[in-house]
């Protein structure tokens, strides 16, 4: 929350310099305070996150992919962020990633896709598919962070570093941290590798394998 109210700060400097001021306290601006607070439902939090415009992510987008799935979902995937064809569908892991996730859930998990949650660190495509910067991913956070608090997901499965890292705030390699099973704000976090890391590095599928194997006992 306190990133979502920084970013609504900003807006606000950002304005009054467009409007002349050199140097200003906040204060010079008194608009009816914000109301801060994030819907209640995911229906609701989608709306908003389709009409978001906190950052430049939202300049270059087709689609916010806010993510899809069960409401009740105990299992929750977090990716990094939408490629080229998230964007232009809205859909989230749609591409080639998105057919090894799905391959991953079915045939490994014995899940339905549409029984666990997708989603991403930022909800919007960062042009030429670059990582997120820090800022676009802590503004966008507030979201992710409502949609775990709606779903209440017995595991989250952070899908690379990215992931993993802006999950817990730790920047070890994914190499060292995968398969590792961390509890915090009442849910499971395991990190595994990424599928389009799997993509290019068909050899690490054995140690995803095992991840999965880990994830499925610990649904049980
Ligand atoms: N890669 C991601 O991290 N997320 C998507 O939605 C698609 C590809």
């Amino acid at each position: 929350m306190k990133n979502l109210k920084n970013a609504l700060l900003l807006k606000q400097l950002y304005l009054l310099k467009q409007l002349g001021y050199r140097y200003t306290s906040v204060t010079a601006y008194k608009e009816e305070e914000p109301d801060l607070t994030l819907p209640n439902t995911l229906e609701k939090l989608k709306k908003q996150a389709v009409e978001c415009h906190l950052c430049d992510l939202s300049k270059s987008r087709s689609h916010v992919v806010f993510g899809e799935g069960s409401v009740e979902a105990e299992l929750m995937f977090v990716g990094e962020a939408p490629g080229a064809m998230e964007d232009s569908s809205g859909k989230p892991f749609v591409g080639r990633s998105g057919e090894l996730l799905t391959k991953m859930i079915e045939n490994v998990l014995m899940c339905k896709r549409d029984e666990v949650y997708i989603s991403n660190i930022v909800k919007c495509r960062p042009r030429e598919n670059a990582t997120p910067t820090p800022e676009e991913a802590h503004t966008c956070q507030p979201y992710l962070l409502k949609q775990i608090e709606l779903i209440k997901p017995k595991i989250i499965v952070a899908l690379g570093a990215t992931a993993y890292h802006y999950l817990t705030g730790d920047e070890s390699e994914i190499s060292k941290v995968r398969g590792t099973v961390h509890k915090q704000h009442g849910y499971t976090l395991i990190p595994t590798y990424h599928p389009a890391y799997l993509l290019r590095n068909p050899s690490a599928k054995k140690e995803a394998f095992e991840d999965l194997k880990r994830i499925k006992a610990l649904l049980n």
